[in-house]
């Protein structure tokens, strides 16, 4: 079987530029246009069997070895998706080839603003899973700006736990409370719709519910980055853990530096 870094290399884009080839491995380096890695490139190192990662071929040369911000995992790859594409083929080498650029100018603005493009972005780990959902649900229904900007931390009917929508398994509760978009009949005189009466309560539930699971588990991701132990690289403008090390007050006495 010919191996999936094999068919990456007979398939590279007009800006790689393969130079060695190994077993199951692909060294090269990434000119992607519009990049502040245009000209120089990126030196990369392309390895595995059937679903090929990718990383820096020596972490931390021109991007931070390690930021949760900016999609570089703790094992030093790349996190180009919520899963590893299986490259079987010219089509899934194609769009192998497609996430990586598209990360690659994503990076290119995260350097140079401090910040990862927010339409770009699927939230890290698990909490990835159910933000796709969420905003599956959300476009369903048409509430794609209302979701991005519950999401973006803005106050929402979507995050509102005072609003008791879902019970504890994310079913709709409460019926006769008034719809939470604010929903109105206009046959009588504005009155507002009753949630039962609402066409999309379940899927407005749905939404509310994903949102919270979504909460939870990012919550437990920055746990986790957190006890590994990672530290923040500063180039972004904003970052939970460089938060964590400003506010962590020396009259408390903790680790020296
Ligand atoms: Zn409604
Ligand atoms: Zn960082």
């Amino acid at each position: 079987m010919i191996s999936a870094t094999a068919i990456l290399a007979a398939s590279a884009p007009f800006w790689f530029e393969v130079e060695r080839q190994g077993h199951h491995k692909l060294i090269g380096v990434a000119k992607v246009p519009q990049t502040p890695w245009a000209g120089g490139g990126l030196r990369l190192s392309i390895g595995g069997v059937r679903s090929p990662h990718v990383g820096e071929e020596t972490p931390g040369t021109a991007l931070p070895a390690r930021c949760p911000e900016r999609h570089l995992q703790e094992d030093r790859t790349f996190c180009v998706g919520l899963r590893r594409l299986e490259v079987d083929g010219p089509d899934a080498a194609d769009r192998w080839w497609e996430q990586l650029r598209q990360w690659i100018r994503c990076q290119g603005v995260a350097e140079r603003t401090g910040v990862w493009p927010p339409n770009q972005a699927l939230d890290h780990g698990e909490a990835g899973v159910h933000h796709e959902r969420a905003l599956e649900l959300a476009r369903s229904i048409g509430l794609e700006e209302e979701y991005a900007a519950a999401w973006l931390g803005e106050p929402s009917w979507i995050t509102d736990p005072d609003l008791r929508i879902v019970d504890r398994r994310g079913g709709p509760i409460n019926g006769r409370a008034p719809c939470p978009r604010g929903c109105r009949r206009r046959a009588s005189r504005n009155a507002p719709i009753l949630r039962r009466k609402c066409a999309r309560r379940r899927e407005i539930a749905s939404l509310v519910w994903m949102e919270r699971l979504r909460l939870k588990s990012l919550d437990e991701y920055w746990r986790h980055v957190r006890a590994s132990g990672t530290k923040c690289c500063g180039t972004m403008l904003t970052c939970p853990l460089r938060d964590d090390q400003n506010g962590t007050p020396e009259e408390e006495g903790g680790s020296p530096h």
